[in-house]
């Protein structure tokens, strides 16, 4: 399957919640290295708040911002298309404990696969989140073959670079949930 893989001896807990670069996919970690390096030239500190995310995680941030009832009704249709395990990953205990993060299913985020990376900026140790530094960074990224956030009409994020521009993976390389599930297997401790 033509999926990448974050950099890792053995599978990764599925609850995997990281900031780590050295974790990420090999050639993106290469290109995130590359912009940091571009960005500090022109006295811009990137600092990544996320790399690797695993699928329960993301079905955590999925949950956040729906109730119970819809993720009821996301967990049938989960379950009838052969992906009882990413259905278990919307537990409705996480019904309505935060904000919109985001509207992608464990398995759907670059995040999973290691070529997603979230991050705000530092300058003169002063944190920034938005702004023209993020114009920047998204035309440094485009350099590098990246996207970032910024690029997209709708729901706009700068700070998230990833590899591609599709941001939904199962669109991306028209996946089933089913064919996410056991691809996500091979690189997670998703159990039986
Ligand atoms: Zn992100």
């Amino acid at each position: 399957m033509l999926l990448p893989s974050p950099s890792c001896q053995g599978r990764l807990p599925d609850g995997a919640d990281s900031r780590d670069l050295s974790l990420l996919e090999e050639t993106f970690q290469e290109s995130v290295r590359r912009l940091a390096a571009n960005m500090a030239r022109v006295g811009v500190a990137l600092v990544p708040y996320f790399t690797v995310r695993g699928p329960r995680r993301q079905g955590q941030l999925w949950c956040q911002s729906r109730s119970v009832r819809e993720i009821s009704v996301q967990r049938e249709i989960l379950e009838a298309a052969g992906a009882p395990k990413i259905a278990s990953y919307l537990d409705p205990k996480y019904s309505a404990t935060g904000r919109p993060a985001t509207h992608l299913l464990p398995g759907q985020s670059w995040h999973q696969w290691g070529t997603a990376m979230d991050c705000f900026h530092s300058v003169a140790e002063k944190s920034i989140w938005r702004g023209s530094t993020f114009d920047l960074m998204r035309d440094e990224a485009e350099k590098l073959g990246l996207v970032t956030g910024a690029a997209w009409f709708a729901a706009r994020e700068p700070n998230h670079v990833q590899l591609g521009w599709e941001r939904d993976v199962s669109v991306a390389r028209s996946l089933t949930f089913r064919e996410l599930e056991v691809a996500l297997g091979k690189i997670y401790d998703i159990g039986g």
